[in-house]
């Protein structure tokens, strides 16, 4: 339990990286900065002001004039730097992740790892794109869209800034990041390892601070030309609503409630494990979740017993243990919001087959909640239809594979899904009926050149190879 019983010295982050340089903070809000494991302040940050977002966006309208007309072998040269600064940093921002966020190793491991490879992935995605295509007296051409907003959730940081920096500077777009607060030590650690790779100064500018602070003068400020976002709906929604105003370019990562549909072919012994994977995954705290486990009703009684059984690998405590698999919550707000939805499932009269309210024993200090599996439960449940963003699986039967696409469909949100089945043509045919951006088969995996994001309310646009590089595109035709 070294990550909950060791204090280590407090981390006081005062500065920005603003035009190449660390520089002091202008704005003076000091937050601490809690380690959920057992609550305790481990650090603290001092947060920007519109001013310090202003002097940020300024360095890279500035780096802009230059960086916009590089070309993509440059483009490609600063991925590979940016490559190789991140890897030198690995194992510092995988110990960032479990110590300031309470991601379990296994999984921060990969989450760090992902980020790091998105560099070469953009590098890869950069060669694929038409820049430029001639026809008659017509050239079009694909041009960097400007400077760009890049804000970030607090679940899976090192991913998401690294995914969006790689996105944006593969098309030639200089960058403003407004990470989450809740992450600030580990974007201080990911700032210094990109500083390394000797970017041109206002290529990449890092301010944290409050969303209604800096993420909101990042949306209003007619020199930012494009936000992209991941987050909650609701602040999706009011960013599209202010960035309307300066006629913003968006990209919004938003919320899921993703289905993971069980066929009545499925091997258990392999399908459970999968399916209780992709519920817990990052503790929960992860937009592309599997918390909808559709069952046919035929195998219902099987698939609990099954379910009884394998939740005895999904160990609940220390992140930085190996044989851990679920975390505590990120903040003590996540911990009530996971906790008021575990009781409306039960006034809602679903039955809780494992977990339930209160934090798991021997576990009282931290941000903990008990992995939760709920039956007999509707869709039309809070707890079906919600985002919880906490470990809590709702297990709904269904009658016909018809009826389970239905159900799998009946949800505001569209961003992942996942089938499960022995015949693979069958299984396919039911992922071609999912509304989802992604649709994985037979277990959760990834293919940094596929793209990522969300139908209905899971978001507009794409992340993710040269679908991502494009969102930060614009052509232009010039015609003779
Ligand atoms: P959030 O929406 O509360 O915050 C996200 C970011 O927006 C933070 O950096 C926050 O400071 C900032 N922000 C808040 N108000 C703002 C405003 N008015 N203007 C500009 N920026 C503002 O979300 P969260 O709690 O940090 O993250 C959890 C949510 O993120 C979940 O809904 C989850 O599904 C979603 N998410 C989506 C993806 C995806 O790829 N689709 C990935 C991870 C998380």
């Amino acid at each position: 339990m070294k990550a909950i019983t060791e204090r280590e010295a407090i981390k006081v982050i005062t500065t920005h990286y603003i035009d190449g340089a660390f520089v002091e903070s202008h704005g003076r809000e000091v937050m601490n900065i809690i380690r959920p494991t057992d609550g305790q302040v481990i650090g603290s940050v001092t947060l920007a002001d519109e001013e310090d977002t202003r002097r940020a966006i300024a360095a890279a309208k500035r780096a802009f004039a230059t960086y916009g007309r590089s070309t993509t072998d440059e483009r490609a040269q600063i991925l590979r730097r940016l490559h190789a600064a991140a890897s030198a940093r690995r194992d510092d921002l995988t110990a960032a992740m479990v110590d300031e966020y309470g991601g379990v190793i296994q999984f921060a491991g990969l989450i760090v790892d992902s980020g790091i490879s998105a560099f070469q992935a953009a590098e890869k995605a950069l060669q694929e794109i038409p820049w430029r295509r001639s026809w008659d007296k017509t050239t079009v051409t694909l041009e960097p869209v400007g400077v760009a907003g890049l804000i970030t959730a607090w679940n899976a940081n090192a991913l998401f800034l690294c995914l969006k920096i790689a996105s944006a500077v593969a098309a030639g777009c200089t960058v403003v990041i407004k990470p989450s607060e809740l992450s600030s030590m580990q974007t201080q650690v990911l700032v210094e390892a990109l500083h390394e790779a000797k970017l041109p100064k206002g290529l990449l500018n890092v301010v944290t601070g409050l969303g209604n602070v800096v993420g909101a003068e990042l949306v209003r400020n007619p020199d930012v030309a494009k936000i992209s976002f991941t987050g909650s709906v609701a602040v999706g929604e009011q960013i599209m609503r202010d960035g309307a105003a300066t006629m913003k370019r968006m990209t919004l990562e938003l919320g899921g409630k993703s289905p993971t549909v069980l066929l009545d072919d499925a091997a258990l012994d392999k399908a459970i494990p999968a399916a209780l994977t992709m519920a817990f995954m990052n503790s929960g705290q992860a937009c592309a979740a599997g918390t909808r486990l559709l069952v046919p009703m035929s195998r219902l009684d099987e698939v609990k017993r099954a379910i009884l059984d394998t939740m005895r690998a999904f160990t609940v405590g220390d992140p930085a243990d190996p044989n851990i698999a679920v975390g505590p919550m990120v903040s003590q707000k996540q911990y009530e919001r996971v906790e008021s939805y575990i009781r409306k499932g039960i006034e809602e009269g679903a039955e809780v087959l494992v977990g339930g309210e209160g934090r798991p024993e021997g576990l009282e200090a931290g941000y903990f909640v008990k992995p939760t599996v709920f039956v007999n439960v509707k869709n039309d449940m809070t707890i079906a239809q919600e985002e919880i963003f906490g470990p809590v699986l709702s297990v709904i039967a269904y009658d016909s594979e018809d009826e389970a696409i239905r159900i799998a469909n009946d949800s505001k949100y569209g961003l992942h899904a996942a089938v499960l089945g022995t015949d693979i043509q069958r299984a396919r045919r039911v992922a071609s009926q999912l509304r989802a951006g992604r649709v994985v088969i037979n277990g959760m995996t990834d293919d940094p050149q596929a793209p990522w994001g969300g139908f209905k309310y899971s978001g507009i646009g794409r992340e993710y190879g040269r679908y991502g590089i494009e969102a930060f595109l614009e052509p232009k035709a010039i015609l003779e």
